[in-house]
């Protein structure tokens, strides 16, 4: 068996999905397949954005709902008709009745929570999978909406629910072993325990569809999308990006991290974990090879394998001569931040000691700082450190391979790159497994950055 997965670009109007069944259709006459389904392109924000506008007590949020009604529906109707699929169709328009009443409850208590708020995100992926489930009936393709919320069961971290596979995996096979066509399984969701809606975090329907290979054993779990394969840097900032053929688990989930979005980073890790391969591919040129992420990978002789970059981030700088040999200052800080729920995503410390620089998302700089003053204000006022400095604007670029581990000098050539093409590094990190190199840049060097570091390496 084998899961294919198909992101919110390739199934974004009518046209698109016809064009993905038509891929299905292929692939089932070979081998056994289960699918899974993001929202149409757009529509996750457009539901978080109803959500906003509905919690500030703004009625706009009914026109953008009518907006996302319409969208559905008019796929429905283009894809099927109005005289087929009847239960479809009547199943779509409760879901956009409910979505309805759950947004004006949100405008009545002008209140959103996050798990409200995964309830309102989850409609994308529902909608999405009963009319495509439809449309494949219509057309004489035996297939079946499956609710991911049944099988996928999570904790209760809304936005960034924690999957527990044992019970995920068992309930999964359970329910694709019963099934007779072809399972159409909603991305992105979850249930908790109690049976509330939880989401796995943007982008997680690829999550989702390893996690459904590794519970039914496939041998291969497909992740369709509107590139030929992982490039060697995002195809939006850099001209000379080219597809790498095959990359590791590793160096995919250091790229993914480090802000490639063409698989989320947790994608590696059931695959990882019952050694299925990923292949990632175009369903605009679906005749292209694509990208193998694997464990045993023909390697190549760059020296790194690619770059990647995170924006909107910002950097604090812990400093004083109070911290030189003073053990704990480092758990205070990164203990207040975890406290406060902040996502540390690099970590540099001067070997003098003086100094440690963080960065984390700029929208979560106010939350640092006042964690930061709660917890070490004591140590600000006695000036054993300086006060926090904060800046926002940033982007944290990162070099991966595996070729790095092991081989000096390559930190040295990326930063003398840098050095020449004038572009100032505010932090420097080396992960521990030597496979990546993160440098902090102003936000407006970005572009440059990325290609001088491209050219140095991999033209
Ligand atoms: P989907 O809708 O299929 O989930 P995404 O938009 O999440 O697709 O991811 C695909 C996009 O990721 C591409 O269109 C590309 O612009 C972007 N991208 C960023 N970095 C990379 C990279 N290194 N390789 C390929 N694509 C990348
Ligand atoms: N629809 C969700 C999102 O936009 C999940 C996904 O597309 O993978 O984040
Ligand atoms: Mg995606």
């Amino acid at each position: 068996m084998k899961v294919m997965k198909f992101g919110g670009s390739s199934v974004m109007d009518a046209e698109k999905i016809r064009n993905v069944v038509s891929i299905i259709k292929t692939e089932a006459g070979k081998t056994d397949v289960a699918v899974v389904l993001s929202a149409m392109k757009g529509i996750t924000d457009d539901l978080i954005n109803c959500a906003k506008l509905a919690e500030k007590g703004d009625d706009d949020y009914k026109k953008a709902l009518a907006g996302i009604s319409k969208r559905e529906k008019t796929t429905f109707i283009e894809l099927i008709g109005s005289d087929n699929e009847k239960e479809a169709f009547e199943s779509l328009e409760s879901m956009l009745h409910d979505l309805g009443e759950i947004l004006l409850g949100v405008k009545m208590v002008k209140e959103c929570s996050t798990r409200s708020l995964d309830l309102i995100s989850s409609f994308g992926e529902r909608m999405n999978n009963t009319v495509a489930a439809a449309y494949m009936r219509s057309i004489g393709v035996d297939a079946e909406y499956v609710d991911a919320r049944e099988l996928v069961l999570t904790d209760s971290t809304y936005g960034a629910a924690k999957v527990n596979y044992k019970e995920s995996y068992k309930r999964i096979k359970e329910r694709i072993d019963s099934i007779k066509g072809i399972a159409m399984i909603t991305g992105f969701i979850g249930a908790n325990k109690e049976g509330v809606t939880t989401t796995l975090g943007r982008n997680g329907s690829d999550f989702t569809a390893s996690i459904i290979a590794a519970a039914t054993d496939s041998s291969v779990v497909e992740i369709w999308t509107d590139v030929d394969g992982v490039l060697s840097a995002d195809p939006r900032c850099v001209n000379k990006a080219y597809v790498i053929p095959e990359i590791s688990y590793q160096e995919a989930m250091e790229l993914s991290y480090f802000g490639a979005e063409v698989i989320h980073p947790y994608t590696m890790i059931p695959a990882v974990d019952r050694d299925i391969p990923i292949l990632i591919k175009n369903t605009l040129n679906p005749s292209a090879p694509g990208t193998i992420i694997a464990r045993n990978i023909k390697g190549h002789d760059n020296p790194i394998t690619g770059i990647a970059s995170i924006k909107d981030v910002a950097l604090i700088n812990v400093e004083g001569s109070g911290m030189i040999g003073t053990p704990g200052i480092a758990s205070k800080v990164f203990g207040a931040l975890a406290e406060s729920g902040i996502n540390v995503i690099m970590i540099s410390q001067a070997s003098s000691e003086h100094s440690i620089s963080f960065v984390f998302r700029k929208i979560q700089a106010e939350r640092a700082l006042d964690a930061l003053n709660r917890e070490l204000g004591g140590e600000v006022e006695s000036k054993r450190i300086e006060k926090f400095v904060i800046r926002e604007d940033l982007e944290i670029i990162s070099a991966i391979g595996d070729n790095m581990v092991g081989t000096p000098g390559i930190a040295g050539r990326i930063f003398s790159a840098l050095g020449d093409a004038g572009i100032s590094i505010l932090s420097i990190a080396q992960g521990s497994s030597e496979r990546s190199v993160s440098f902090v840049i102003e936000k407006k060097h970005r572009d440059k950055a990325l290609n001088t570091v491209h050219d140095a390496f991999l033209s």
